[in-house]
């Protein structure tokens, strides 16, 4: 096997769990290598660290699958693998939807799987991922006996490892318009063209949070995708629920999800851009009970994080705005670089630019079928966040 020994000096993030070996954390490659290769990673005095697959065209060169030496990487790892995260999130008591795999989270870095009841919905993200592709699609079959599994390898990061965008099929066709139950309400998932793998499994819990704070409240609710958040917010009992998303795709599968719940006349969606509106919604004087912001992540990138937090901080603001005396704001980030003490420090400033008083009803991240690791911050990317406004 190709041996990779690391430098001398090596970060504490390595050591201390962490699967990830940049190319200019490499000392030498012993050996010839190809993308996807499984390789064995050293210290420089020649301790054994882990093994994980190579990618020399990636500035993630090598993603650590173990550090159990005697551990072989082939199908039957990753089916292993595969029916520990299952058992995990059944004992948390998952049952129909949940995400499977959750890369890093799970030690199958640059995996996705999303389950939504019998179909599967897969992305592999790096090199290394998708050569084991075929041995995860029969691990899956073996373990689930599935009625469908697709991949939405459509995203750009992949052309980060010199992988093309593709999406498709990885069974037999199916209908790819599915409809899953949460909390007790259903949803249209769009499998092939819906965001991501079609659906938010990470707010479910998150989702739940607003019930009380909705009874007979009129509320606003932007970036809203398919509806979700606005329409637990109407079978809660709001007494009108707006929603509001840039997506005509989005719009068009809320209002199919609301009448699919018997919600309708109460939760009511149109296809606009947020922030303009948010904008001209606050010089017009209107006003909310509750007003719900989950904007798609601001920034991937380190350089634009200020950026993304002024992004933040205006939409919250304009969301205070909107809040009549004592109303509840609900907002969410899942730019993972924007962490969440920086979070709060965001709403602090657009609380005191507001001259509101804010005061702390809850404060959740990503439901646990995304588990956080310790030490591996970027899977703690979810801030959530409910607080009464008051006029100062
Ligand atoms: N709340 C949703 C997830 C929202 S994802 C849920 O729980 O399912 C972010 C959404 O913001 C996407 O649907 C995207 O279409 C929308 N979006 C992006 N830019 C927008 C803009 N300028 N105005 C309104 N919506 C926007």
């Amino acid at each position: 096997m190709v041996i990779v020994t690391l430098n001398k000096r090596i970060a504490p993030r390595i050591v201390n769990g962490h699967p990830w070996i940049f190319a200019n954390e490499v000392n030498n490659i012993q050996g010839d290598c190809a993308a996807g290769d499984t390789v064995e990673v050293q210290t420089h005095d020649k301790k054994f660290v882990g093994l994980g697959y190579i990618n020399p065209q990636s500035q993630i060169i090598v993603r650590l699958l173990t550090r159990t030496k005697n551990d072989v990487i082939n199908e039957a790892f990753f089916k292993q693998r595969i029916e520990k995260a299952w058992r995990y999130r059944q004992q948390l008591g998952y049952t129909e939807n949940c995400r499977l795999i959750f890369g890093e989270a799970d030690e199958l870095p640059a995996l996705i799987v999303d389950k939504f009841n019998d179909y599967f919905v897969l992305q592999t993200l790096s090199f290394g991922m998708e050569v084991w592709k075929p041995a995860i699609v029969k691990a899956i079959n073996e373990i689930f006996s599935p009625k469908g599994i697709y991949e939405r390898n459509d995203v750009p990061v992949r052309e980060l490892e010199g992988l093309p965008q593709i999406k498709g099929f990885l069974s037999e066709p199916f209908n790819t318009q599915i409809i899953i139950e949460e909390n007790g309400l259903k949803f249209h998932v769009d499998i092939e063209n819906g965001q991501k793998t079609g659906y938010f499994l990470d707010q479910r819990d998150n989702r739940r949070a607003i019930q009380h704070i909705v009874k007979n409240a009129d509320v606003l609710g932007a970036f809203t995708y398919t509806g979700t958040f606005e329409i637990h917010a109407a079978h809660y009992g709001a007494k009108s629920v707006l929603g509001l998303d840039i997506s005509e795709q989005a719009v068009a599968k809320a209002n199919e999800n609301a009448a699919l719940n018997g919600l309708q006349h109460i939760a009511k969606f149109e296809a606009v851009n947020a922030f303009d509106v948010l904008k001209t919604m606050v010089k017009e004087g209107k006003k909310y009970d509750v007003v719900m912001l989950d904007p798609p992540a601001f920034t991937k990138s380190r350089e634009t994080i200020q950026k993304a937090i002024t992004g933040y901080k205006e939409i919250n603001l304009r969301g205070m705005k909107l809040l009549k005396n004592g109303g509840f704001l609900v907002t969410s980030s899942c730019t993972n670089l924007v962490p969440p003490d920086v979070f709060l420090q965001t709403i602090e400033l657009a609380a005191k630019d507001a001259k509101k008083k804010i005061r702390q009803v809850t404060f959740q991240a990503q439901a646990s079928d995304h588990p956080i690791i310790w030490g591996l911050d970027n899977t703690n990317y979810l801030k959530f966040l409910i607080v009464e406004v008051t006029d100062r």
